[in-house]
Parts: structure tokens; sequence; C-alpha cells
């Protein structure tokens, strides 16, 4: 369980040009749920998005996952939670353009430290199960700038999902792809929360938020609905 209480978030603190850009946000999202945060640009989507992965801090409030404080804790803290819990998608695919898929998704499968770590062959064989679960399997020796966006997006879940995150964040993921492909994406995202997995869409996309149990609307950094 995800749960935020009176998350408050200033861009610039102390200087001249500070801007808060959340100002108390309270939310629960549930294991297994799939929740669409919505809202215009500059709402703080992102910035919510960000906290969620622990990639920002905040001022003041509280973020916990199954009840462990992950907020406010060291910088290198925060990076275990960020490898061990959660798995991110960008809109761009963040992909490293020249690797193989299966290179890129071994990227986290190479990094994960203690007890989950993997041995050289075992990691190959995860990072084949995991392009396999996002239909990417034959596409595994193609250099990730061969594919199409929606191939490309693929790969970036099968990276995500690596090292089994209970976690999905994504960040526009279908902002970059045709109604078609978003489709097929979204079809993605459907088969892993099945799975069980928690996803969080943030998406300007009313057709992939339909597709999420639970939508969230923020405005001016707050939740309105
Ligand atoms: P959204 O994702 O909904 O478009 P953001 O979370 O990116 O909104 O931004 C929320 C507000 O915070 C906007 O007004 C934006 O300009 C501001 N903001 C975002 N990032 C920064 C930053 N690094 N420094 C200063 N202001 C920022
Ligand atoms: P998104 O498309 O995800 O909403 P944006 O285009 O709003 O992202 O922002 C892109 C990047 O610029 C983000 O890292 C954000 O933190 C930063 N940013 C956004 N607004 C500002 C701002 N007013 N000042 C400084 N950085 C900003």
């Amino acid at each position: 369980m995800i749960c935020l209480k009176n998350i408050v978030k200033t861009y610039n603190k102390g200087k001249s040009n500070a801007y808060e850009a959340l100002h108390g946000i309270s939310m629960e999202i549930k294991d297994g749920e799939m929740t669409a945060v919505i809202g215009t640009s500059g709402a703080g989507k992102s910035t919510l998005l960000h906290i969620l992965a622990c990639i920002d801090g905040y001022d003041s409030g509280e973020y916990t996952i199954d009840g462990e404080e992950v907020g406010r804790i060291s910088e290198k803290q925060m990076a275990q939670v960020r490898n061990e819990k959660i798995g991110m998608v960008m809109q761009d695919f963040a992909l490293v353009d020249g690797f193989t898929a299966l290179d890129n998704v071994l990227i986290p499968l190479d990094f994960a430290g203690g007890k989950q770590r993997l041995r050289k062959k075992e990691r190959r064989e995860k990072a084949l199960k995991m392009l396999d679960m996002v239909g990417m399997k034959e596409f595994a020796g193609k250099p990730v700038n061969n594919l199409s966006g929606g191939q490309k997006q693929r790969v970036a879940i099968a990276r995500a999902i690596a090292n089994d995150p209970s976690i999905i964040l994504a960040d526009e993921p279908t902002g970059a792809l045709d109604s078609a492909t978003t489709e097929e994406i979204m079809k993605v995202f459907r088969d892993l929360n099945e799975q069980g997995r928690t996803i969080v869409i943030v998406t300007h996309d009313p057709a992939v938020a339909e597709q999420c149990g639970r939508v969230i609307r923020i405005e001016d950094g707050r939740i309105v609905e």
C-alpha cells in the first residue's frame, strides 16, 4: 500500500522564486490497483510521480510504502527503495540507443545488489522472460534504435519490471504513440496489473485513464477528484 499524507512540495525553497507545486496531497493506493493521475499541464502530476518514485523529496508530510517511511530518508536509502520496489516507464522510453533490447533489460538486473542479485546466466534468462511477457522476445537481439515507438515502450516496460518491483510508475507512457499503439501498450499494463502489480499512470489521454480502475485528478497542486 502506498500512502501519502499531506505532502507539500516547494521548488526553489527559500529563494525569491520559490514555488509551491503541491499544497498538501493525501492519498492511498492499495496493492494491485491500477490508477491514472490526470490534470492539465502544470497541475503537479510529474512532481507527484517523482515523489512517488523516490526521485524527489518534499518539504513536509509523510510518504510510506507498506507502512515503511520512504520519503524522508537518505539519498542512499531512497535509491535502494527505488531499485527494490519501483519500476519507471517514461514517455520518451529512456532506452540506451545502440544497446539491444536484451541489453537494455539487463541493465537493472546487472545493477541489482544484495539478495536480488542473480548470476549472469540467470540474469539473461530473466531478461528474456521479461521480454517474453511484453511480446518482445523475438526482438531480444535487435538494437532498440531500430524498433518502432510501441516496441520501444514494450522494451522499456520489460526493463521496468526486471527486478520484480511491486509498483510500476509511468509518466505519459503513451504520449509519443498513436492511438492503436496506445491500445496495445495499455493491454500490456492491464496484463501486468492482473498479475498483481500496482500501477500508477500519469496521462493526458482520457482513453488511457478510462482503462484504469481509478482516476485521481490534480488541479493546481491539489487533488480535486
Ligand atoms: P505536470 O506534470 O502536471 O505538467 P509538473 O509537476 O511538471 O506539472 O509541474 C507543476 C508546477 O511546478 C508547474 O507550475 C511547473 O512549472 C513547476 N515546476 C516543475 N518542476 C519544477 C522545477 N524543477 N523548478 C521549478 N518549478 C517547477
Ligand atoms: P512533463 O511533460 O512531464 O509535465 P515538463 O515539460 O513540465 O514535464 O517539465 C520537464 C522538466 O522541466 C521537469 O524535470 C521539470 O521538473 C522541469 N521544470 C518544469 N517546470 C519548470 C520550471 N518552472 N522551472 C524549472 N524547471 C521546470
